[in-house]
């Protein structure tokens, strides 16, 4: 045999046995594969690819420049202004309403950071202090702090936090109740200074319910467990609702903006009867996005009978969350994907509303509750 043949031969052995060798690792792993995909995943594991294909709209900005009556920044540094600005422009995000201004001198502060720099940008919100609930005379002080916070230093509403109704107490243990008489100086006030209540009252309902693999939120429970608001520890979710109708009841004069769809987007038809039943209660959408998006026909339907009652929210920030609330809004898109899935074991589904809707939705609507935003950046 000729060396160069010899060669050739040896080249063409090893590369036989080589390409025999893979195949038979190719097949090993196959059939390790199938072992592994023949086992029950868990549910964190299971992350099916959907093989649906139909017209896609990947909306970066919003249709129309916005409001957002739902974010949170406590005590925000220059930079973080500057750069909030900056991302807010990239999406449209016209004016973002701080809820976490906090009260007296962090208040001051916070709107002399954000305002101070962008006057037209951010409206910020105060919140009251519980630090002297157990000194008589509460409601009243609250009322006059507030008062000064909204006239000395520019707050442009109230935000009530959720451990109200459930988790402050006065010092002999006894729970505040959400229509708690003491603080009716407080709801009147925000009446007379003219500016709203974003109040957050309860949680998403099955988190009053049995952790067990019939809850919706199971997931979400077992990734945060203090999530759980079980009997023993907390009232029922419906004693909570009785509350909150009863205070907005109460104080007629005053808006609120109860967080969340009020934590009735699993059930349009009630939120829609509640809403009937008081006119001074608006809603606004933040982190509830998935509960209209699995119910675009319903979520169509309330959005357009109830399209002066509904502002638009995005809660914990992230500039790049906010596509998912253009894309429901204002497409038809079907079954995709949500940004939480520890909120959702579904799909969510765009329920496109008329450019009038939108516009309410979007800054027409914050814009009549809350004083003193710039109208000129929106569009008639
Ligand atoms: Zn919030």
């Amino acid at each position: 045999m000729k060396p160069r043949r010899a060669l050739i031969l040896v080249i063409g052995l090893s590369s036989a046995i080589s390409a025999v060798l893979l195949a038979w690792g190719g097949v090993r792993a196959a059939q390790q594969d199938q072992k592994k995909y023949s086992q029950t995943p868990t549910i964190e594991e299971y992350q099916p690819r959907s093989t649906l294909v139909t017209k896609e709209h990947k909306i970066e900005r919003a249709k129309f420049p916005f409001i957002d009556i739902h974010s949170h920044h406590w005590n925000p540094t220059p930079e973080q202004a500057d750069q909030l600005a900056k991302e807010m422009d990239s999406i449209n995000l016209r004016v973002m309403v701080n809820l976490s201004g906090g009260t007296g001198e962090q208040l001051r502060q916070t709107v002399a950071t954000m305002k101070g720099r962008h006057p037209d940008r951010f409206v910020v919100f105060a919140n009251l202090s519980y630090d002297d609930i157990d000194t008589p005379g509460y409601g009243k002080r609250a009322a006059a702090r507030l008062e000064h916070d909204v006239k000395s230093s520019g707050a442009q509403g109230l935000k009530i936090f959720k451990n109200f109704g459930m988790d402050v107490k006065y010092a002999n243990g006894e729970r505040v109740r959400a229509d708690d008489p003491e603080f009716d100086p407080v709801w009147d006030k925000c009446a007379e200074l003219g500016i709203p209540v974003l109040i957050h009252i309860a949680e998403p309902s099955p988190f009053f319910d049995p952790w067990d693999y019939h809850n919706e939120r199971w997931l979400e429970l077992k990734q945060f467990p203090g999530r759980a608001r079980p009997p023993g520890r907390y009232p029922p979710f419906e004693t909570l609702m009785a509350e909150r109708n009863h205070l907005f009841a109460k104080h007629p004069r005053t808006n609120f903006i109860a967080a969340h769809l009020a934590f009735h987007g699993n059930d349009l038809e009630r939120l829609g009867k509640t809403l009937d039943s008081l006119p001074n209660m608006y809603v606004d959408i933040a982190a509830v996005l998935a509960e209209l998006g699995r119910q675009p026909y319903s979520a169509h339907d309330f959005l357009l009978k109830y399209q002066d009652r509904v502002l638009m929210g995005k809660d914990i920030y992230d500039v790049n969350e906010y596509k998912w609330y253009f894309r429901a809004l204002e497409t038809r898109d079907e079954y995709f994907e949500y940004y939480r899935p520890r909120h959702a074991f579904w799909r969510i589904y765009g329920f496109q509303v008329p450019d009038e809707v939108l516009k309410k939705v979007y800054y027409q609507n914050a814009m009549k509750l809350v004083p003193g935003i710039d109208p000129k950046p929106f569009p008639e």
